[in-house]
């Protein structure tokens, strides 16, 4: 098969990986930087041009599209689309899965346990919001944010209504969210490919830090997730309409609570943590479900 891979920088762990293991697996990979496609939208016949020439034959794009591109990768995305090309996941799922608000509607739509979520326009509205989430601790977020960037936990109600009065001041929109304390600074990584979670980690927040992002300082290791949890993050990864999925997922004294739903989840620290080989689990999911003109959506929606 000939596969593209969306993304920015071709050195990149999971970049890399995708390519490797395509490669080992017969197929014909090339790295396409994201901002650097452009389309011609009016032809009849959608096209991608890409240094000058235009893109054709593909049977599968894998879409690694960054958060501060997603505008612009998604649209890209979604030119593949109304050309044929089986997406490892969709332009329509990747943006709902950009914004966290959205992704948590979707997923309570379904029952899918989540913690406690609030949302409000108005600073007079602030004192009953932090009473719906059930006051402090609470935590408060950036609906855009990624890597545990705009991630806030408030321990006081003062604290917790300065910085919300702050963030609105500043006309950024966020959530207000219960804090799940039990957990104790760690979260479970399911990394969902089709309808299976084909690897697990926990990842534990460094000493005094409540995020357990990697990129915050957090600790990987491996993890025997239970039953419902495996679950929950396939049942979470399907109602997003992902193929493709890292769930990040809370151990609450209530059951499992999903806290995000990931559309490019990253390689490096799920293989090296785990030992299995991603990448080529995803390349073989490609090669069993890549179907011309099957995309559900079609770029519509
Ligand atoms: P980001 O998209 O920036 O990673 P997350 O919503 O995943 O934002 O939050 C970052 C980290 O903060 C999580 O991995 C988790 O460790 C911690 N965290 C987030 N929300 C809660 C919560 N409600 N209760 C306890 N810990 C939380
Ligand atoms: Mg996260």
């Amino acid at each position: 098969m000939k596969i593209a891979v969306l993304s920015r920088n071709p050195r990149l762990y999971s970049t890399r990986r995708l390519v490797e293991a395509g490669q080992q697996r017969g197929h014909e990979m090339l790295v396409i930087d994201t901002l650097r496609a452009y389309m011609n939208i009016a032809s009849h016949k959608p096209q991608i041009h890409y240094r000058g020439q235009s893109l054709e034959g593909f049977d599968a794009v894998i879409p690694r599209i960054g958060a501060s591109v997603t505008f612009y990768g998604c649209a890209v995305l979604r030119q593949f689309e109304m050309m044929g090309v089986f997406p490892l996941n969709e332009s329509v799922a990747i943006s709902r899965s950009r914004d966290k608000l959205r992704s948590l509607q979707l997923l309570s739509r379904k029952g899918i346990g989540l913690p406690v979520t609030g949302f409000a326009h108005s600073p007079d509205d602030i004192p009953d919001l932090i009473r719906m989430v059930s006051g402090a601790p609470l935590v408060i977020k950036v609906l855009e944010g990624t890597q545990g960037i705009g991630v806030v936990l408030c321990e006081t109600e003062k604290a917790a209504e300065s910085v919300i009065e702050a963030f609105m001041g500043l006309k950024q929109n966020i959530m207000v969210q219960e804090y799940i304390k039990e957990a104790g600074g760690a979260d479970i990584r399911c990394f969902v490919v089709g309808n299976k979670v084909i690897a697990a980690m926990k990842r534990q927040a460094k000493p005094g830090e409540f995020r357990s992002n990697l990129h915050r300082g957090g600790t990987a290791s491996l993890i025997k997730i239970t039953p419902e949890e495996r679950m929950t993050a396939i049942r979470a990864a399907k109602v997003m309409g992902l193929g493709v999925a890292g769930v990040d997922i809370l151990r609450s004294n209530h059951g499992p609570l999903v806290m995000e739903v990931n559309s490019s989840p990253g390689l490096e620290g799920i293989e090296t943590t785990t030992g299995q080989d991603v990448a080529a689990i995803i390349i073989q999911h490609i090669e069993e479900h890549a179907r011309p003109n099957q995309t559900r959506t079609k770029g519509r929606g």
